[in-house]
């Protein structure tokens, strides 16, 4: 049989034509765009530096979005068309209103502002041989060897008996003492640690957080003096008895700002980018958004690393009201199936981290399908365990929009899987929102180091997470 031989260049004209090729977010950008890309970092890691838990994280949002126009739905006048609402201090939704009527359906990017941590117990304070210690309880998916022998800070809420809310952040300040937990020396760690399994090594009952030592000076025969003594600066500082301590939310996380890594600066390193560099990004573009064709919601919620359970979670209805308020704003004429017609007309973006390929552990990763780190964003179809269990698998035609709106608006894009199929698996949002009969998918940038401590970002994905829900947003079909 004779088959032709290609040259060279029709070789590589064909490869141009037919394979998609995955090269690196850097050389592809212009020398302005480079420079976008890292003053979007540095505003970033401004953020990321200052939303440590959900209710800071509720905070920052409700002031930049307040500087930017957006004004709480309820003090609202006539004209507005940039709106917000808050749900009990942990969830946030930001909306703008357009051109087209509600009813012909909305784009929401939904985002989570909750991050794995360690809660403190109801009753935290004891002592115990004249050392003052908190009970922990972590929150989320943790590896409990990444939260010893690290510089701790505390940051929460304690309602005080008679009803006031005190804000409460120690650890941040470099004035500030901050926090740890302490772990076995290796000289007498074999048998306790070095021969058990990894998540059997630190038992959550050792997470314990060492808060003081020096006894109140007293009589002799007087006990609990280091306890007593951290008892009475809380008073000091902020009022406080021990029993406000139940009424209270206080979570330990990791002290410190926010870094560049790498002598390139190619990379941030910051706790919470799971998932609050998709809040900052959904954030930035909401912001910037003035008049799009279709009415667009950003929301942070609250719960989702347990499930997204509880009334500021995916599966709540709180947003319900977001929605109902944008009807009538609308002057939709509400029915019992008005909702539900309009959400089934909707598009949304799970807007949720991956995995990126870690070179030290490529044998969880599929290489052809899991993202890569500097390639940009990253949309995963499904997510899920085994085949594709408890997964929201968007539909081709929807991936088929997104891809068509992104390649319009030159965002570098990847498509991937959060590991091998036989290797365990997560969920996001994306199923919760999508039971509700909205098309949904989730996006993101691919994380190294994720649910620890210091989870690595790369510049590029960040800014071109950014670039890809700005795009949704703005697209105007
Ligand atoms: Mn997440
Ligand atoms: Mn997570």
């Amino acid at each position: 049989m004779n088959e032709k031989r290609f040259s060279k260049t029709e070789w590589k004209r064909l490869e141009k034509g037919l394979c998609r090729s995955r090269r690196p977010v850097w050389p592809q950008l212009t020398a302005k765009d480079r420079k976008k890309a890292l003053l979007y970092a540095d505003k970033y890691k401004y953020f990321i530096g200052k939303a440590k838990t959900e209710r800071e994280s509720v905070n920052i949002i409700v002031n930049m979005a307040q500087e930017k126009g957006f004004v709480p739905f309820e003090q609202v006048g006539p004209g507005s068309d940039r709106f917000l609402w808050t749900f009990r201090g942990k969830a946030v939704a930001l909306a703008v209103t357009g051109k087209v009527p509600v009813s012909n359906g909305i784009r929401i990017i939904a985002s989570h502002i909750d991050a794995p941590r360690l809660d403190l117990k109801q009753n935290p304070i004891y002592e115990d041989l004249e050392m003052a210690f908190l009970k922990t309880h972590y929150y989320g998916g943790i590896k409990k060897f990444h939260w010893v022998a690290r510089p701790l800070a505390i940051h929460g809420l304690v309602l005080k008996g008679d009803g006031e809310a005190i804000p409460v952040e120690f650890g941040e300040n470099p004035d500030d003492p901050v926090f740890t937990i302490n772990d076995l020396l290796p000289h007498l760690s074999r048998k306790v640690q070095g021969e058990k399994k990894i998540s059997e090594a630190i038992p959550a009952e050792k997470l314990n957080v060492l808060i003081g030592g020096l006894p109140l000076l007293g009589p002799e025969d007087m006990k609990d003096g280091v306890k007593l003594r951290i008892l009475r600066i809380l008073n000091e500082r902020y009022g406080l008895v021990e029993e406000d301590l139940i009424s209270a939310e206080l979570e330990i996380v990791p002290a410190g700002d926010p870094r560049d890594v790498g002598l390139d600066g190619a990379f941030i390193g910051a706790y919470g980018q799971d998932d609050r560099s998709c809040a900052y990004a959904s954030l930035s573009s909401i912001l910037e958004l003035e008049r799009p064709l279709v009415t667009s919601v950003a929301l942070f919620l609250d719960k989702e690393e347990i499930g997204s359970d509880g009334n500021t979670g995916a599966k709540s209805s709180f947003f319900e009201v977001v929605l109902y308020d944008l009807m009538r704003n609308g002057g939709l004429q509400i029915e019992a199936d008005s909702l539900v017609r309009m959400l089934i007309a909707s598009k949304a973006i799970s807007a949720d981290v991956t995995a990126g390929i870690d070179p030290d552990y490529k044998e969880v990763h599929e290489e052809h399908n899991d993202a890569l780190i500097g390639h940009g964003v990253c949309l995963t179809k499904y997510t899920g365990s085994g085949g594709k269990c408890s997964a929201n698998d968007a539909h081709a035609e929807y991936v088929n929009w997104l891809r068509r709106v992104w390649n319009g608006s030159k965002v570098v894009w990847q498509a991937g899987e959060l590991g091998k199929v036989d290797e365990g698996g997560g969920g996001t949002v994306a199923k919760y929102l999508a039971q509700r009969g909205l098309d949904i998918v989730d996006i993101g940038p691919p994380l190294l180091n994720m649910h620890s401590p210091f989870e690595i970002a790369h510049k590029t994905d960040l800014y071109m997470t950014y670039r890809a829900f700005a795009a949704f947003y703005n697209a105007e079909d």
